[in-house]
């Protein structure tokens, strides 16, 4: 197995992300993304030099991307249906959000944006993480033996 680790993590072009924090139904707006990140496992594998399968690739949805991770991969099953990719696993991990108070100092794990600190009710808040929209690794299965 070669495990390709997309540099420092691929970041998806930032228009594929979306406004970033207002969730989005919209099936064309997953498909869209889902494209882009065939793209770039495509664009990884090429620039890698290597052959072989892609068995597994490793994604990062955060929970406040305004991407649905559900969906997206609901997308890449429709794109790799029939391609080399259909038996890929991808793998989609949802890193978590925290709420860090500028009032209490508390920081608290959220799943959903906040507007005031959950323990204090303070709003001199600031929301880290869970905005990640990346492609972390593409496994390869290894080619010519
Ligand atoms: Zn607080």
């Amino acid at each position: 197995m070669a495990v390709l680790k997309a540099d420092a993590a691929e970041r998806l072009p930032p228009g594929l992300a979306g406004p970033g924090l207002v969730p989005s139904n919209e099936a064309m707006h997953e498909l869209s993304i889902a494209e882009a990140i065939l793209q770039q496992v495509d664009e990884v594998v090429r620039q890698s030099g290597q052959a072989g399968r892609v068995t597994r690739v490793e994604l990062s949805i955060g929970v406040l991307s305004g991407v649905c991770a559900d969906s997206v991969r609901f997308a890449l099953g429709l794109l790799t249906e029939g391609t080399e990719l259909a038996q890929t696993e991808f793998r989609i991990r949802q890193p978590g959000a925290e709420c860090v108070c500028g009032e209490c100092g508390q920081r608290t794990p959220i799943d959903d944006l906040v507007m005031a600190c959950p323990q204090c009710g303070s709003s001199e808040i600031a929301i880290q993480g869970g905005r990640d929209l990346l492609l972390e690794s593409v496994e390869l299965e290894e080619g010519r033996r």
